[in-house]
């Protein structure tokens, strides 16, 4: 009998979907339009918005505003660090400066003639030195893993704040 089975259909609870952190919800068919819910994995209290179907949206956003700018105010302390963490790289420059200083040295203490090999000596302090600092820096500092890293946390901790956003778009539109 197909009439019997709809209203059973009815009377089943619905299937609604934490909209915080997508677990199952089983909304009784007593609950009505505007009834509040509670998500029992994690807690977060849901309206329930009865129309085609039944939709839960999250009831107060606040908690998740706040979760929001705790995690924007963490984007924006990686993001300083990332800066502070490349702003070390290039010091390898510094070989530019070793270099002079060696050609100063050799003129000066070893009365060097001004020729094109006390350039050659110079240049090559300066590459060397210049690539010795750089090594140090990017591997035994391992300043490139850390970069790396602060990358990915940057990236998680952004992918985190558009959800929470999109969620808190989704809860403020009932
Ligand atoms: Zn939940």
């Amino acid at each position: 009998m197909p009439g019997l089975a709809d209203e059973s259909a009815i009377l089943r609870p619905h299937k609604g979907r934490c909209a915080h952190c997508r677990s199952d919800i089983a909304v009784p068919a007593t609950y009505a339009h505007g009834d509040f819910i509670k998500c029992g994995t994690c807690g977060m209290q849901h309206k329930v918005v009865r129309g085609e179907g039944v939709k839960l949206v999250i009831a107060d956003a606040t908690p998740l505003k706040e979760a929001l700018r705790t995690n924007d105010a963490m984007v924006e302390r990686l993001q300083d660090e990332l800066r502070g963490a490349r702003r070390s790289f290039g010091i390898g420059v510094n070989g530019l400066g070793i270099g002079v200083a060696y050609a100063i040295y050799l003129v000066a203490m070893k009365e060097h003639a001004l020729d094109t090999q006390l350039a050659t000596k110079a240049v090559m302090a300066m590459v060397m030195s210049g690539i010795v600092l750089e090594l140090l820096n990017y591997f035994f500092l391992a300043k490139r893993q850390r970069v790396k890293r602060l990358q990915a946390d940057i990236e998680e901790a952004q992918a985190q704040s558009d959800e929470l956003e999109q969620k808190i778009r989704e809860s403020s539109r009932f």
